[in-house]
């Protein structure tokens, strides 16, 4: 039996506004043989084979900016670096060749849009803005000679913008053996990752035969806050039309959802209390994949079926690059937090940037967020290649959630923030909610989704 122990869930400290995600971060530890971001050596690259040699890759034409990531993030500022400087020489580097979206993702999974519009072309992105799509897999980075390796070779830069995403932490969830991380992953995948998540999901949730089916919403700051919430509804109403006799059981270690807990809580109550089983307030200290037991401080849940949504952290390749921040405790990026510049070491790089969910600011870790700020850095990087500047913007998150289909009704949030220079902690600027749902909240999620999605392509 592969036992997985929770293991200091409690231990991450938000300060300001925590159940919402404000505040700081603290208490990361170092790791072992990985370089530090108190060690403020550049990283160096150490590199063979292919991919030390040149990338086959047109000549730079010009002040080149390197974007690695063509996600939320990685897609607004390539194409927003453009549309600030025709000018600049931009290439994207990408490792996957198509482009699958996560927001509205839970709109397919209910069955009420095909998987198609979710599905984008970077060739597309591309040649309609006038940047290279390189599909490829940074694999180091050499700060010093300002080059970036690849698993199809190295490139140059002038400015380099690392937006590279989150990772999942089972570690939190004291998973320390590879065998039993693995058997949660491709038996239970949370599905806020990979698009091969979300078809295992979609897949677990129309074969479901019925019983009790698990979500977990991690503790911390966690992709998507609305998500996990939604995803309960979305299921509960699949469930309810496709007559599965099946339970939503969702585990959530907070007392109330992370954002839109009034609306999402009417929901639960008024519209799903026969399907959805909300455990507020619920730590889970161990998971048995095999015999499928979920051990909480309460109560063991013996589940069917899971997508099990461990803590997540800053992407991987930032820790190997020396580029993460030792207070954040989900290893989140070392940057200057107006800039975005790279301060590994509390030194300053002024030609690496970094951006969307690895950032350490306490904002959610949206697609909004990191478009808006994508637009943001995008005009900076732009206006310092002519030596100018321009004023920090707020990032803006906004999300929309649909509760329930027949009839079809949605949530809302619109939130800002502010730096309290004499807390030095974030707080909102802006923050408003809509908790009565209705058919047009639902029906603007797809609106919203279309629109970002067709300016990041077009
Ligand atoms: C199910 C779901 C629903 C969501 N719904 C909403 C919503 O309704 N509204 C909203 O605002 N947000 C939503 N989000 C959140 C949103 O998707 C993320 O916040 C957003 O994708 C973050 O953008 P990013 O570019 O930072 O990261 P990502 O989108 O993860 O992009 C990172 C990219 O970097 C690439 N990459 C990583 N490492 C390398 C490497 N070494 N070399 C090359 N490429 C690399 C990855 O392949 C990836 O394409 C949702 C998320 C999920 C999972």
């Amino acid at each position: 039996m592969t036992t997985i122990n929770r293991r200091d869930l409690g231990k991450l400290s938000l300060g300001g506004i925590a159940a919402a995600g404000i505040g700081t971060a603290t208490g990361s530890q170092a790791i072992p043989g990985v370089a530090s971001a108190t060690d403020n050596t550049p990283h160096s690259a150490h590199v063979t084979g292919i991919a030390n040699r040149p990338a086959d890759l047109p000549a730079a034409k010009g002040h080149r900016v390197v974007v690695v990531g063509g996600g939320w993030s990685g897609m607004t500022i390539a194409k927003y670096l453009k549309v600030n400087d025709p000018e600049l020489d931009v290439v994207l580097i990408e490792r996957r060749a198509v482009f699958i979206s996560h927001p509205i993702s839970g709109a397919w999974l209910a069955g009420l849009m095909p998987m198609e519009p979710l599905m984008r072309s970077y060739l597309d992105a591309a040649a309609a803005n006038n940047y290279i799509f390189f599909n490829a897999s940074l694999i180091d980075l050499d700060r010093a000679q300002r080059k970036v390796y690849t698993d199809q070779g190295w490139l140059a830069y002038d400015d380099l913008v690392l937006a590279p995403g989150l990772d999942y932490d089972y570690g939190t969830f004291g998973v320390d053996d590879p065998t039993a991380v693995n058997d949660l992953k491709t038996r239970y995948p949370a599905g806020f990752m990979s698009a091969s998540e979300h078809i295992s999901l979609n897949a677990k949730v129309r074969n479901f035969k019925g019983g009790t089916f698990v979500l977990t919403a991690p503790p911390g700051i966690f992709r998507c806050s609305a998500t996990p919430y939604e995803r309960a509804c979305l299921i509960a109403s699949v469930f309810k039309r496709e007559k599965i006799a099946g339970k939503v059981v969702l585990i959530d270690p907070r007392e109330e959802p992370a954002v839109k807990a009034e609306g999402f809580l009417a929901a639960f109550d008024e519209l799903h209390s026969d399907t959805i089983e909300y455990m507020s307030s619920t730590e889970i200290e161990s998971i048995d994949p095999e015999t499928r037991t979920i051990v909480t401080g309460f109560d063991d849940i013996v589940f069917d079926d899971a997508a099990i949504y461990p803590r997540i952290r800053g992407a991987r390749l930032l820790e190997y690059l020396g580029l993460v921040d030792p207070a954040s405790a989900q290893k989140e990026a070392a940057i200057d937090r107006f800039a975005y510049n790279a301060t590994p070491g509390g030194v300053m790089d002024e030609h690496v940037y970094l951006a969307g969910d690895c950032r350490p600011m306490p904002f959610s870790k949206s697609g909004n967020t990191a478009y808006t700020e994508g637009k943001y850095l995008a005009a900076l990087i732009a206006a310092r290649a002519k030596g100018s500047t321009v004023a920090w913007e707020s990032p803006q998150t906004i999300c929309y959630s649909i509760v329930g289909i027949e009839p079809m009704a949605g949530i809302m949030v619109r939130t800002k923030y502010k730096y309290d220079a004499t807390a030095d902690n974030w707080d909102y600027e802006d923050n408003f909610a809509v908790h009565e749902r209705d058919r047009e909240k639902a029906d603007k999620a797809f609106e919203w989704a279309e629109t970002h999605l067709d300016d990041m392509f077009s």
